[in-house]
């Protein structure tokens, strides 16, 4: 932030900042009289690039792949001048679509770089000393304690993990290298792999720098804007302004002990005993789940595969043995259940850096290339269509697209819940009779998650610091989640990773006893929704209309009538085979012993 040209941008955008948005009814869309002409585009924003809907998918007509600070704000305050809609775009991962429109300005930011390790932080007034893309890492000395990572907005997981490994550290991220740690991903929830050893992606951040509607640039942290600081630990992407920087905490790398499991039922036909099975597995999973361990999980109605680890000085093939083989093995002599077709498989790692290059690849694009089958195995045996890869960003260092919009559906799930009686039946009544459906369980909560939300200085949906199991139901198709919310009403979803057509009651499922308080500071620092999202805090301020544009709605966020969030009109649907990506599609193993 020291060079002179961003000094004379910041002293142009204050100027601009007096220049509100026009208070009309709706924006303006190409075609209209209003609609600037390219050269006002391209006198604002010199680096602006034009876009063209591609077949069936529709995208705004103009794009700018945001380098610096100074690019941000003057593509803000344009689209705030001109009254046009902004869609900010990262690694464009949102299964929600709320990272592209039928119209106006993408700002992609995923090329914000630069990043810098400081070994202790406090909040202050100015703020930590900021990064540009020039800004080369440096290394700490390798340390036993809590360091700090400040970077771009633009970096996602694999990126921050390589960058660490020197200083054998490691910060949390999604489980696939390619999200944005600072983007949707951190100030929504953001679950980890060792989300039950360090908390959830909220909790990481101690300060975020970012550029608000008014075209200036604004540090929040514990010390400056602790409201805007508060808001965007939970309130969601796309809805307060842009993150352009953020400061997160690094924390020393140790060993990771990994164990795969298969299991399948005696039967190939059978499609009712895996889920007894399946549920006594997951009410023994929590209190490894506070012990710091971690698993993902794919139930399928005759099977389940099971991908557990565990970081610490401890951690080894014969520590995973111990906690967990003799469990397995005596569950998994349950009725019709086949125990002869258990696989088992530990493996350790010296730390976190090799595990997840092994498991999630170093390059984007490569799976887990050493892993004894797995995520690997099912991504080969079902290949993702030529159209998706087309669809999917290009990865690391490069501009992404949009992904499209993918029809997931989810739930939050307490111990309470995996401890039920019920449970079993619930799971059976959750999975989806559609083609290629499963339960993906991601246990990914318990330990420090709820741990760090004693007094949560966070805005996150309240129910993640009651959840140890977040299930996503996935299929070829439009599965739903309400046999699970009528089971665990209380609880909520991830507004990341749920239904894109949201749910009833969105703003509770969401966002819990917050939403009324991030909408005030949503009305504080976005006076006029420059920013909208939907679902997203203050969606209720625009409706969609086929063409793109936005007119001002008459709901209200406290009109209890508003039972589903505003429609998006983001209509780029992903090809359903996308899930094959994710979770998995038939389960490869057919015992025939
Ligand atoms: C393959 C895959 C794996 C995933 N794994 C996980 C996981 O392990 N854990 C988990 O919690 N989630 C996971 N997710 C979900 C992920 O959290 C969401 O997709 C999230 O929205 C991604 O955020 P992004 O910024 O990377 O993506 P984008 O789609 O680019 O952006 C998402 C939203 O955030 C906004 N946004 C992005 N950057 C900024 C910024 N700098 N400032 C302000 N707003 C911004 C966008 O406008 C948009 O509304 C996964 C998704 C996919 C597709």
């Amino acid at each position: 932030m020291k060079s002179a040209a961003l000094l004379a941008a910041l002293a142009s955008a204050v100027a601009a900042a007096s220049i509100a948005r026009s208070d009309a009814s709706c924006l303006t869309v190409s075609g209209d009289a209003a609609w600037p002409a390219k050269s006002e585009w391209q006198k604002a924003m010199p680096e602006i690039e034009t876009q063209k809907p591609k077949e069936s998918w529709t995208q705004p007509p103009y794009r700018l792949d945001a380098t610096t600070v100074a690019e941000v704000i003057a593509a803000i305050n344009f689209t705030r001048q001109h009254n046009i809609r902004l869609s900010i775009l990262n690694s464009g991962h949102d299964f929600v679509g709320r990272n592209d429109a039928p119209t106006g300005l993408t700002l992609s930011v995923s090329g914000l770089k630069g990043a810098r390790l400081l070994s202790s932080f406090t909040p202050a007034k100015d703020g930590v000393p900021s990064v540009d893309s020039k800004t080369a890492l440096n290394t700490l000395p390798t340390q036993k304690g809590q360091a700090y990572l400040t970077f771009g907005a633009g970096y996602n997981t694999r990126e921050l993990n390589s960058l660490l490994a020197p200083s054998n550290l490691l910060t949390l991220g999604a489980a696939h290298g390619s999200v944005s740690v600072a983007g949707g991903w951190g100030q929504t929830a953001g679950h980890a792999p060792l989300s039950a050893k360090y908390g959830l992606g909220v909790d990481q951040v101690v300060e975020y720098k970012v550029v608000t509607a008014d075209g200036v640039l604004k540090v929040a942290n514990e010390a400056t804007n602790p409201d805007l600081f508060w808001a965007l630990r939970g309130g969601g992407g796309g809805t307060f302004g842009v993150v352009v920087e953020a400061t997160i905490k690094a924390h020393p790398s140790q060993k990771v002990a990994m164990t795969q499991i298969w299991i399948n039922t005696t039967d190939y036909n059978d499609q009712s005993s895996i889920y007894p099975f399946a549920a006594k597995f997951m009410s023994e999973f929590t209190a490894w789940q506070d012990k710091g361990m971690g698993a993902y999980y794919w139930l399928y109605p005759n099977a389940m595969s099971i991908f557990a680890f565990y970081s610490n000085d401890d951690a080894s093939k014969d520590w995973m043995n111990e906690q967990f083989k003799p469990t397995m093995t005596k569950i998994s002599k349950m009725k019709g259940i086949n125990s002869k077709t258990m696989v088992f498989v530990p493996l350790e790692f010296p730390n976190f850096w090799a595990f997840f290059k092994q498991v999630w690849g170093d390059m984007p694009g490569k799976g887990g290339e050493g892993m004894p089958g797995g995520m690997t195995a099912r991504m080969t045996a079902s290949p993702a269509p030529p159209t998706l890869s087309r669809r999917h960003g290009p990865g690391d260092g490069a501009a992404t697209a949009a992904r499209g919009i993918v029809y997931l559906d989810s739930w939050l799930l307490g111990k309470k819940e995996l401890q039920s009686d019920k449970w079993a039946s619930v799971l059976k009544a959750a999975m989806p009779n559609l083609p290629g459906g499963n339960l993906g369980g991601q246990f990914i909560g318990g330990g420090e998650t709820i741990k760090l939300g004693n007094n949560d200085p966070t805005s996150v949906l309240p129910a993640w610091r009651q959840t140890y199991l977040h299930l996503i139901l996935y299929a070829y198709g439009k599965p739903s989640s309400l046999p699970l919310r009528q089971f665990a009403p209380d609880m909520g979803a991830y507004a990341n990773e749920a239904y894109p057509r949201t749910h009833q009651n969105w703003q509770t499922t969401y966002w819990g006893k917050h939403y009324p308080k991030l909408a005030e500071v949503k009305k504080k620092y976005d006076p006029t929704s420059l920013f909208w999202v939907t679902p997203g805090i203050g969606a209720e301020a625009w409706t969609a209309q086929p063409d793109g544009r936005l007119c001002r709605s008459e709901r209200s966020s406290t009109n209890a009538t508003a039972a589903f969030a505003p429609l998006n009109d983001n209509k780029n649907d992903a090809d359903p085979h996308v899930i094959d990506e994710i979770a998995g599609s038939a389960f490869p193993i057919k015992y025939s012993g």
